[in-house]
């Protein structure tokens, strides 16, 4: 058996059943490895010793009475956007610093019923602003792989715990890319479900059309495994989708003979570095190895302005979801001025950090009257435009290939002075979002850094909508079929 911090779901769970540990043991050995690592990892805002050793107790006893399921016992970490009731929910923001939910967000509950033990919040950029979790305003997140390298964010902080051990499995938000992003940077699996897939309730809402909760895991199998506990609908989000949800571990099947994959031009560009580009080389040729039909040169013309088009829509949206912090609600309140205008003021100059007043500005700018319809209305446009090229796209293929980025992980402080260069970084994975599609980004190889590190690459696939089971099922296939899901860095 591998060291208990280096488990997957479902290898905990077959040592649970066989009674060859307990779910008190994996959750120590998960804050164990948290006391050791987290000091120079930084992946965590919150441990919640006291309540994940007491769920631990419960599962135990649960799997005591022979029931529960997959998930029961097993210790997991989510991002501290989502709402957890009686443990702080900061979402990297000062405003929130002191923010204690009185409810749990959906996914939480799903979480909770499964039986799972939840070990802490973990590390973002605040309001999920950001490709790097430099913009958290506690401290930054290192990259497992490399101490001097940022995780990817917004959810850098929870692929970097999956990454180093500290927890099983997690759970992120991506926006624009902020699963899929920190997924390939850390060297894990990471999806984010189609739009309405998973419930939004009580996820802190940054861009309200473009948000989805996914998993982040250390292979395909449990990412099926966590997308079964919190996928469905429900009916606090009218954006959830009234659909049955299959079970996907079932899309496992090994199985992708005939299966027919476009690789979209824009996303292997050219120009890349050649061992980037040998990266997504190989992925193609493994999996037309396992059967599948690729074929190269699909045109989205239109994703040339993605880029351009989310970062007027997602910053419209923030700047609306973003009024509500105004320090009377919640959140942190300066109370030592004239006014309450000066208090309302003071309270978000103090409360938010430099990357979200900039996304405030550009929203509240692109959406004011004489500029709405040059920006925000003809961003919506393009968005359109977008969706129709994936669709006709997907009409020929059954799944789209591409890499999740244009580089691996880059040093801390590399980009924080230049906006663009940051916003670049997500160049490959946004469209799915402005689209709705699902996403799936997998570990797929090495590039050497600079001083000889070994940096994960990811490629990613993306499905029609509500597909995501043969994201899972090509994403198995061609994982089965390498050694990377086994490599783990030396924290
Ligand atoms: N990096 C992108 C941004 O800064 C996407 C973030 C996300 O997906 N939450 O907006």
């Amino acid at each position: 058996m591998s060291e208990p911090h280096g488990l997957t779901a479902h290898e905990a769970r077959d040592l649970l059943e066989r009674r060859e540990t307990t779910s008190r043991e994996l959750t120590q050995a998960s804050l164990d490895r948290i006391a050791a690592v987290d000091d120079k990892i930084g992946a965590f805002l919150t441990v919640a010793t006291d309540e994940a050793l007491a769920q631990a107790d419960a599962a135990d006893e649960r799997l005591h009475r022979g029931e529960g399921g997959p998930l029961t016992g097993i210790p997991l970490a989510v991002k501290d956007n989502m709402c957890t009731r009686g443990i702080r929910t900061t979402c990297g923001s000062r405003i929130l610093e002191e923010f204690v939910p009185p409810y749990d967000a959906h996914v939480i509950e799903r979480l909770n019923e499964a039986g799972a033990v939840l070990l802490g919040k973990t590390n973002m950029d605040e309001f999920a602003m950001g490709s790097s979790v430099e913009h958290s305003a506690f401290h930054p997140t290192h990259n497992p792989w490399a101490l001097d390298r940022v995780p990817g964010g917004s959810s850098g902080g929870s692929a970097a715990a999956v990454a180093c051990g500290e927890a099983v499995v997690a759970l992120g938000s991506d926006t624009g890319g902020s699963i899929r992003q920190p997924a390939a940077f850390c060297g894990v699996v990471g999806l984010k479900p189609t739009y309405g897939r998973v419930s939004r309730y009580g996820l802190v809402a940054f861009g309200s059309s473009l948000d989805q909760i996914g998993p982040l895991t250390k292979d395909v199998e449990d990412c099926a495994l966590l997308l079964n506990a919190v996928a469905g609908q429900d009916l606090r989000d009218a954006t959830s989708a009234p659909l049955d949800v299959p079970d996907f571990t079932a899309a496992l099947t090994g199985d992708i003979a005939g299966l027919k994959i476009g690789v979209v031009s824009d996303y292997v560009p050219e120009g890349l570095d050649p061992a980037v580009r040998g990266i997504a080389d190989s992925a193609v040729k493994q999996l037309e190895g396992l059967g599948a039909e690729v074929e190269w040169g699909v045109e989205l013309p239109s994703t040339a302005h993605a880029l351009a088009c989310y970062y007027i829509i997602a910053p419209s949206e923030a700047s609306a979801n973003l009024a509500r912090y105004d320090g009377v609600k919640y959140g942190y309140s300066y109370t030592e001025g004239e006014s309450m205008w000066e208090n309302m003021d003071k309270t978000r100059q103090f409360g938010f950090g430099d990357e979200v007043k900039r996304r405030i500005m550009l929203g509240t700018y692109a959406l004011s009257s004489g500029y709405y319809d040059a920006y925000y209305l003809k961003a919506l446009q393009v968005r359109t435009l977008i969706r129709r090229e994936f669709e006709a796209a997907l009409e020929r293929y059954d799944l789209l290939f591409g890499l999740v980025t244009p580089t691996p992980a880059f040093a801390l402080g590399e980009k924080t002075d230049d906006p663009y260069e940051m916003y670049l970084n997500d160049i490959f994975t946004m469209p799915a979002n402005i689209a709705g599609l699902p996403a799936l980004s997998l570990p797929a190889g090495f590039v050497d850094g600079p001083a000889g590190e070994r940096l994960p690459m990811g490629v990613q696939l993306l499905a029609k909508p509500f597909d995501e089971a043969a994201l899972l099922r090509a994403g198995h296939a061609y994982e089965q079929s390498t050694s990377w899901r086994d490599q783990r860095p030396a924290v």
